[in-house]
């Protein structure tokens, strides 16, 4: 059986304030889930709970990745575990080249399985990457521009993307709620994600926007509404975001304050 995340039942909050109030949610490789939901539903709080970020508090429930705890489990063990977090690494680093980049994340990984290791060799390394970059269509010399610095939205999209496709996670989690939103960086994102889907991935796409799911076709699409999910479907549910937007959600699930 594949890898799976299983979300449980999970409470958590941001400075004593609850924010998600009981999240069921799984995703098993091989599929590609779509969570939406409009804007403070709680989206983005899951994701940096996912993360490990510290300023979330899981104030209930479990998460279970392979089998095993999440929750007990450092951002890095989750990384080595096969979760992927695409906002893992905002940060620009000066003077750090994408491909160095990369080359050290899976140095590190290497290592981590086996101490002796000496990491990938320098012509292996461009073998793979090269591989990479022409599966999702890039240019060669993108590798060589330094991570993040002065990268436009779809650029960052575009490194976040090859960081997935190098790194082989099995599942992937994709927070575009906050980051640069032009046209150009979802279609970076979609065309990555549709590049990369298969069987030994599974994807989370958390997105306001229904209009990503004009470039992903999801099979499971959810609706995050007060830190819980309250709708689940099928890309018929998309359709149905498009058309109508988030009204006949508020509508029918807010309570009042
Ligand atoms: P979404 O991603 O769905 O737009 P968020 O998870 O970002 O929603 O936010 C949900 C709620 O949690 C909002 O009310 C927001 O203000 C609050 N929140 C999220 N992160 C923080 C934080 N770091 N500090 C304080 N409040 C936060
Ligand atoms: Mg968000």
């Amino acid at each position: 059986m594949g890898a799976a995340l299983e979300i449980r039942n999970l409470h958590a909050s941001v400075e004593d304030k609850p924010i998600l109030r009981g999240v069921n949610l799984t995703v098993k490789q091989g599929e590609v889930h779509a969570l939406m939901g409009p804007n403070g539903s709680g989206k983005s709080t899951l994701a940096n709970v996912l993360l490990g970020h510290p300023a979330y508090q899981v104030t209930g429930g479990q998460i279970i990745f392979e089998g095993e705890d999440l929750l007990e489990m450092s951002p890095d063990e989750r990384s080595r575990a096969g979760l992927f977090l695409a906002f893992q690494y905002p940060v620009s680093i000066p003077g750090v080249t994408l491909a160095n980049f990369l080359r050290q994340a899976i140095n590190a990984r290497m290592k981590a399985k086996d101490p002796d290791s000496k990491g990938i060799s320098i012509p292996e390394f461009r073998r793979l990457l090269r591989a990479k970059m022409d599966m999702l269509q890039m240019d060669h010399s993108f590798a060589g521009r330094y991570l993040n610095e002065g990268f436009s939205g779809g650029e960052k999209k575009r490194a976040e993307i090859l960081q997935m496709a190098t790194l082989e996670p099995r599942i992937a989690i994709l927070d575009e709620t906050d980051s640069g939103l032009d046209i150009d960086a979802l279609r970076v994102v979609s065309e990555g994600v549709n590049k990369l889907r298969g069987p030994n991935l599974g994807v989370l796409v958390i997105t306001h926007y229904q209009r990503i799911l004009n470039y992903i076709q999801p099979q499971f699409v959810h609706v995050m509404m007060n830190g819980q999910i309250v709708e689940s479907g099928g890309a018929e549910l998309a359709l149905h975001l498009e058309e109508r937007g988030y009204d006949w959600i508020r509508e029918k699930y807010s309570t009042p304050e």
